[in-house]
């Protein structure tokens, strides 16, 4: 599974511990609207304080895009963590410095500080090695619980690890085991399902999970530029023109490999795109011209409903259709519904799958919820995420 070495393997007691966390959240004139980053950074943290570590959380925010932007500082994220920590959390002015150096000399065993948004410094996303060492300079270790941007090679994911020795949280270690095994062991029949916006954000997904999955489901709007290469008619729907022959290909590839690859069979429709459309379901060979497929239709969202019912396991990313309006949620619903009732291990990848999950009520009825989007896509086309590939093996 993971070959990384995680806090559990490190001493850590009266150690200056510094932790690069993902608690990029969404602010509203300065208040979190979702603190669900912050909250799966727990177990490390707390983990950490339980052993005697002297914990310096970093993290990004935002895009300040190298300059200091004060609606972007970490201030109400210290206040948030404090209340869930039930303990003082020490919001530092910077990230690098002498006053972050006076101010790590004053911690004690199981103190909390958290550094100013890494992204102030351009220094950071060029992952300089200046700007590394300076970052490593407070601290004897280094754990890595930022799994979404793990894929993304910046001085806090992969320059500081040339500094420290380096190692997982225990939420990066979660995404890595559950990850992993869909791809190294899954339980059998696994089935993907594949939806949301573009074909071409996801072909390395389709290609590598061509290899392993034994099925794969299509919705959302990448389906309609594998409808249209089967040489359908699919009105004013999304469609990649420019994706079609590769579309072919990778439909020809699955036959290959005898691998089932579902296209939906009815589509619900809509007259344009809005929340107040007016829309009926028809088959896929039926879609009226100027009109556009919103959600996949009834018969293919029971289909797809019995296939996950009867798989091993379930891995999802994107959505059914354009869940954001509820006239056109109920294929994105059906396919979460099924996965919480599933016996199957159930993973969800993608920011809006993940979204959907969790507005729907059913995301502690998943086996897992992967908190990094792009990294997730990344890792299951098969590549090495930089910030995983600088930890050191077990
Ligand atoms: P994820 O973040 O889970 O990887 P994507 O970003 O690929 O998913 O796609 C999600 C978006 O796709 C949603 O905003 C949804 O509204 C949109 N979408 C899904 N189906 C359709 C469709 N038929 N037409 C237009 N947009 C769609
Ligand atoms: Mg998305």
């Amino acid at each position: 599974m993971s070959n990384k070495k995680t806090i559990r393997d490190v001493d850590v007691r009266g150690k200056r511990v510094f932790v690069r966390v993902d608690f990029n959240v969404p602010l509203d004139d300065g208040r979190i609207t979702d603190d669900r980053r912050i909250r799966e950074a727990l177990p490390t943290i707390v983990e950490l304080r339980r052993q005697g570590a002297r914990v310096i959380l970093a993290s990004h925010l935002g895009r300040p895009d190298g300059k200091v932007v004060s609606g972007l500082r970490l201030d109400p994220v210290a206040g948030r963590l404090s209340e869930l920590l039930g303990a003082p959390v020490r919001k530092l002015p910077d990230c690098v410095g002498p006053e972050v150096a006076r101010a790590v000399a004053e911690m004690r065993d199981g103190d909390v500080v958290l550094l100013e948004n890494l992204r102030f410094h351009p220094e950071e996303e060029a992952n300089d090695e200046q700007f590394a060492r300076a970052l490593a300079s407070v601290a004897d270790v280094y754990v890595n619980d930022a799994f979404g941007t793990a894929h993304r090679a910046h001085a806090s994911t992969v320059g500081i690890t040339r500094f420290l020795p380096a190692v997982a949280g225990l939420l990066m270690e979660k995404e890595l085991v559950y990850l992993s095994r869909i791809l190294e062991d899954p339980r059998r029949p696994f089935v993907a399902i594949l939806g949301g916006k573009k074909v071409s954000d996801k072909i390395g997904v389709i290609r590598n999970l061509l290899t392993r999955a034994d099925m794969l489901l299509i919705g959302g709007a990448m389906s309609y530029t594998f409808l249209r290469a089967k040489g359908l008619n699919v009105g004013a729907s999304l469609c990649e023109e420019d994706k079609l022959d590769l579309a072919r290909s990778l439909m020809d590839d699955a036959a290959g490999r005898r691998i089932a690859f579902r296209l939906p069979d009815d589509v619900v429709v809509a007259d344009r795109f809005a929340e107040d459309a007016a829309h009926r379901v028809v088959a896929v060979g039926a879609i009226p011209q100027g009109w556009m497929g919103m959600d996949i239709g009834p018969q293919t969202a029971t289909a797809y409903a019995d296939v996950i019912a009867r798989a091993g396991t379930v891995m999802w990313n994107g959505p059914m259709g354009v869940f954001e309006f509820p006239a056109f949620a109920d294929g994105t619903r059906a396919v979460a519904e099924a996965m919480a009732g599933s016996k199957a291990v159930t993973i969800v990848g993608g920011g809006d799958s993940a979204a959907a999950v969790q507005q729907m009520g059913l995301a502690d009825r998943m086996t897992h919820i992967s908190t990094g989007g792009g990294a997730s896509l990344e890792f299951l086309e098969g590549k090495e995420l930089p910030g995983v590939a600088a930890l050191l093996d077990r």
